[in-house]
């Protein structure tokens, strides 16, 4: 399993992310991005200590690799470009943007704030336009399915669009505490709950290859 959109107790997650490497692997994980929830007042500490942690764990886990991320959540949409640029700067590998879906009032705006600024994955973005939909996949901006609650209700809007405009989707667990993450095959399930054929669920598994690759890439 990969998945690029986890919390740990350095946000609101419910355990450090120690314990969440080894959970991860627990449920048969092979790449894990930690994506802690960002604002103005945390991003400087939070993404140097995460960027320190994946570092040295990469060094003696050959199970899981581990990748340093961040999810910058309800800010004003005018921040969000500036504060992406930022993270990258300050090392985050995985820059994903809390969206909008129908279960929590996230800026209006944010969607597409979050599509033309640097990101790799607008997380959750249920209440999507179809234009916004059509800039996410001339962007290269990968579209999240979410296994999270809630913000799962919203899942059947993005997949329909993505098929309809062409953009890329990823799966994330919007894990907060261990039993949050999921296996292959409850991914699966999920996928195919949001409406998505056996196809275009190995694509959505390919796409995330796809977005590992690329970061290990940057690396170099
Ligand atoms: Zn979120
Ligand atoms: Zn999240």
């Amino acid at each position: 399993m990969i998945d690029f959109h986890t919390h740990t107790f350095l946000s609101d997650g419910e355990v450090c992310p120690a314990e969440l490497v080894q959970r991860a692997k627990g449920k048969g994980y092979t790449v894990l991005g930690i994506t802690d929830h960002v604002d103005l007042t945390n991003i400087d500490w939070i993404i140097p200590r995460l960027v320190k942690f994946c570092e040295q764990i990469n060094k003696v886990e050959d199970k899981i690799k581990v990748i340093p991320g961040v999810e910058l959540t309800h800010l004003p949409p005018s921040l969000i470009a500036s504060m992406a640029k930022e993270a990258r700067q300050k090392g985050a590998k995985l820059i994903l943007v809390h969206g909008e879906t129908i279960v929590e009032p996230v800026s209006p705006g944010t969607n597409e704030a979050a599509l033309k600024a640097n990101i790799d994955i607008l997380a959750h973005p249920g209440n999507i336009t179809e234009e916004e939909v059509k800039l996410a996949a001339k962007r290269g901006i990968y579209l999240e399915i979410s296994a999270r609650k809630g913000h799962s209700l919203t899942n059947g809007r993005v997949a329909m669009l993505a098929r309809k405009y062409g953009a890329k989707l990823v799966l994330g667990s919007d894990a907060h505490a261990p039993e949050d993450l999921i296996t292959l095959d409850q991914g699966k399930r999920i996928l195919q709950g949001a409406g998505l054929f056996s196809l275009e669920i190995e694509e959505v598994f390919k796409n995330a290859q796809e977005l590992e690759e690329k970061i290990t890439n940057e690396k170099k």
